[in-house]
């Protein structure tokens, strides 16, 4: 008799987690991950692929998995995808592959990507392709999973790669972005540091556009991929947001994540934080309230919206629920108030409804007269998005952007200026993990 209901995913206690950056969710054991495995139908039309933006052959790896052949199962996924353990880790899998899957559709779906964590944690490859170098080079710029997954195609494919990284540390998003107790830096390591034994040459602190042009990188090497990100915080314009304790959440999680100010010996300016409200409703502000929280503050996170139109990971939201963050939603702040020091002392925010979907087909959230709320505050964190960084748009015309600053790419990705290709964050805005790695495989194909 097959188990009705997906089996839970063992994760730390939520008090105890708020005091600690531990990873939340501890993995499937082997037990577990069979239990589960024995739960997919192996459909002959598995919708389930469908659903993933890189049609991994699902049911071919859970069978696999369902015989305990774990290394097969890693081999079967990565013809697809190159991340696994990041992807079974931080992929909206609810919206994609789970969304689809056919036990949904009377019950609880597959849990597709914790079965796909599993397996990248405990499966090895044994046989790696053997690669005949072609005495060609590419130069990729950025070190997200775009350029990631960029850089270890064109390995295979017995190319030069050399990887140009603006900061100190390699990853992009997945490692001064996403907090150590949802994505552990350790895993992403493990990537980088197999595409460097293959070969790779990182080279951190080059700000390309600056420290070195894009015609240099074009001249020097066969083709150049664009991995560059989406990274500069967006903020809202309304009063008060110059006062001393308003923060980007890229600020705020790249001090947190690199500089590891959670650690009382790190000489890092992160200021004590009692009262923290966070504005947004993506991944990207559940991951900021849920490091104040650690950082010992009391968090509420404002959203303008209710939580059924949350753009952030179900999962992220209940753990960010279960950690006592205060969800205050239909709440829009209309002004930051501060005293006479310049410090932020509370923020004012709308009471919002919601009226007819907008053009994101979500209900629009429309400003309920005469119900405005105060909430006392000394930090307000922004997490309303991001736009392009223009470094490279302001230093060379060679490429075409739009009008938003993200570069224009064709179907194959690539740009207007042959053998250059982007993808990524950079060509479609602020996206995900795996929409980023999908176009960094696809423009490595066409090289
Ligand atoms: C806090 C946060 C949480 C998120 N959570 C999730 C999640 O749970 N699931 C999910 O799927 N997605 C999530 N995302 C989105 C996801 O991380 C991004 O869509 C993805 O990282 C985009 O990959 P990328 O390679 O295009 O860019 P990035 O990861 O942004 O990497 C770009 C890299 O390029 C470098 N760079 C930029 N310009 C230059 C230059 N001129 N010279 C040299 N280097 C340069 C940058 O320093 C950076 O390292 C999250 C994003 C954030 C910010
Ligand atoms: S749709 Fe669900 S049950 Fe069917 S093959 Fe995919 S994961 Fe298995």
């Amino acid at each position: 008799m097959v188990n009705i209901n997906r089996v839970e995913m063992p994760s730390l206690d939520a008090k105890v987690r708020q005091t600690n950056f531990n990873e939340v969710a501890t993995g499937y054991t082997k037990e577990d991950a069979l239990l589960e495995a024995s739960r997919c139908l192996n459909c002959k039309n598995p919708l389930c692929v469908k659903g993933c933006p890189v049609n991994i052959d699902i049911p071919g790896f859970i069978s696999l998995l369902k015989e305990d052949n774990v290394n097969a199962a890693l081999a079967k996924i990565k013809e697809q995808s190159a991340f696994p353990g990041i992807c079974g880790r931080v992929c909206p899998q609810e919206k994609q592959c789970e969304g689809k899957c056919v036990r949904g559709i009377k019950g609880e779906s597959v849990a597709i990507g914790r079965l796909e964590r599993y397996v990248a944690d405990n499966g090895t490859i044994l046989e790696e392709p053997l690669i005949t170098k072609n005495n060609k080079s590419v130069a990729v710029v950025g070190s997200g999973p775009a350029g990631l997954a960029f850089a270890g195609e064109a390995l295979n494919k017995g190319y030069d790669v050399t990887i140009y990284e603006a900061l100190h540390c390699s990853g992009g998003v997945l490692v001064y972005g996403i907090p150590e107790f949802r994505l552990p830096k350790s895993i992403v390591k493990k990537e980088i540091d197999s595409l460097v034994k293959k070969g790779a040459k990182i080279i951190n602190n080059v700000l390309v556009g600056k420290s070195i042009s894009l015609e240099e990188l074009k001249k020097n090497n066969d083709y150049v991929f664009l991995g560059l990100g989406a990274g500069v915080p967006r903020f809202m314009n309304i009063p008060g947001e110059n006062l001393n304790g308003v923060q980007s959440a890229n600020e705020f999680l790249t001090r947190v994540n690199l500089m590891k100010a959670y650690i009382e010996e790190y000489d890092t300016p992160i200021k004590h934080m009692n009262n923290v409200v966070v504005v947004g409703g993506g991944n990207v502000a559940m991951d900021a309230a849920r490091c104040a929280k650690r950082l010992g503050a009391n968090v509420s996170l404002v959203y303008r919206r209710s939580l059924d139109e949350m753009p952030a990971r179900l999962e992220e939201v209940h753990h960010a629920m279960e950690e006592d963050i205060n969800f205050l939603t239909l709440t829009n702040p209309i002004c930051i108030n501060g005293n006479e020091e310049g410090n932020v002392v509370s923020v004012t925010c709308n009471t919002m409804e919601l009226g007819e979907p907008d053009a994101s087909g979500r209900r629009s959230p429309i400003v309920k007269e005469g119900c405005d709320v105060t909430i006392n505050c000394d930090t307000v964190i922004m997490a309303i998005g991001n736009y392009p960084n223009p470094v490279i748009r302001n230093s060379t015309d060679m490429i075409n952007f739009s009008d938003k600053g993200l570069i224009i790419v064709n179907e194959d990705n690539e740009t207007s200026y042959e053998g250059i290709f982007a993808g990524g964050d950079i060509t479609t805005g602020a996206a995900t993990v795996i929409l980023a790695m999908g176009a960094g495989k696809k423009a490595a194909s066409k090289i």
